[in-house]
């Protein structure tokens, strides 16, 4: 395969990763539509894995009716549908290899402990007496993360003014979210993620583990979120409605309106396949609209 200056596989690969907490909702449609288009348009690969790491939220039948509806969205992915709940393999040699550098250290901290601000360190250089492992943190330090967005332009944090060494294995045992991404996503060769902007903030904590883990780091467009009429980003926790299979063809309308790739009125109703081949042409990804 051949590679650019910047080490990135000339062919883009994408990928969507749902977490199978609910049917999909259009929110989650236009993160979909985005990566697909963004991807596809430069003849790269996309991928789709399942974010199934969290048993606890996880809805019976969730992903399969995702899986259907991306099917009805005419979104093919290439392979095999990656499910993280099979990769625990892999999170446990990146937690030794964290370990292996002491970036890690465990944590006998319940959250109402910590409150609300960033990790204190309490147990940062040792678990004070009486106090038994719970979770496993991650240290940060006071350099500066940043990237560049492609959507949002320059977005940095200092993590330890965040959030502060952060876990990466929970009280109970599962991995967290985090490390989970940046390992499934090297694994897969991912070049470019495309997601909401809702994520931004937790990019930062991503690339900090990419380079404790010495894995490359992919380009991120993180784009604008659905809002309902109040204004609260379409979520399950806000009662977004689900979209089914049936409602494909309305639902990729409307997303890619909403990506600013309206196709013309007469298409409304049209196959979801004549409304990919012609956004494909005339993908861009557009800016934040303006006093976002
Ligand atoms: N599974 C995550 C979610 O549904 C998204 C992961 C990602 O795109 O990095 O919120």
């Amino acid at each position: 395969m051949t590679s650019d200056v910047t080490g990135h596989a000339a062919t883009p690969v994408g990928r969507f990763a749902p977490s199978p907490t609910g049917p999909l909702h259009q929110g989650s449609v236009v993160a979909a539509v985005a990566s697909y288009l963004d991807a596809r348009a430069r003849g790269g690969r996309w991928l789709l894995r399942i974010d199934d790491l969290d048993p606890p939220r996880e809805v019976a039948g969730a992903a399969d009716l995702i899986i259907e509806t991306l099917h009805a969205l005419g979104l093919d992915w290439d392979g095999e549908i990656v499910y993280q709940s099979r990769r625990g393999a892999a999170y446990a040699e990146a937690l030794a290899a964290l370990d292996a550098v002491g970036a890690t250290f465990p944590c006998g901290c319940t959250r109402a402990m910590v409150g609300s601000g960033p990790y204190p360190g309490t147990c940062r250089d040792g678990l004070p007496p009486g106090r038994r492992a719970r979770s496993l943190r991650v240290r940060v330090d006071a350099d500066v993360i940043g990237f560049e967005d492609r959507v949002q332009g320059h977005y940095a944090q200092r993590l330890d003014v965040e959030c502060g060494d952060f876990i990466v294995r929970r009280a109970d045992g599962l991995v967290a979210y985090h490390l989970a991404v940046v390992v499934d996503d090297a694994a897969a060769g991912v070049t470019d993620i495309v997601r909401g902007v809702d994520l931004i903030d937790s990019t930062p904590r991503q690339l900090h583990l990419q380079r404790l883990l010495g894995l490359p780091r992919p380009s991120y467009a993180h784009i604008d979120v659905v809002r309902d009429a109040r204004g609260v980003k379409l979520s399950k926790q806000s009662g977004a409605p689900g979209v089914l299979p049936a409602a494909a063809p309305v639902a990729l309308y409307a997303a890619l309106a909403f990506l600013g790739h309206a196709p013309p009125s007469e298409a409304a109703g049209a196959p979801v396949r004549e409304l990919l081949d012609w956004a494909l042409p005339r993908w861009a990804l557009t800016a934040p609209a303006a006093g976002d």
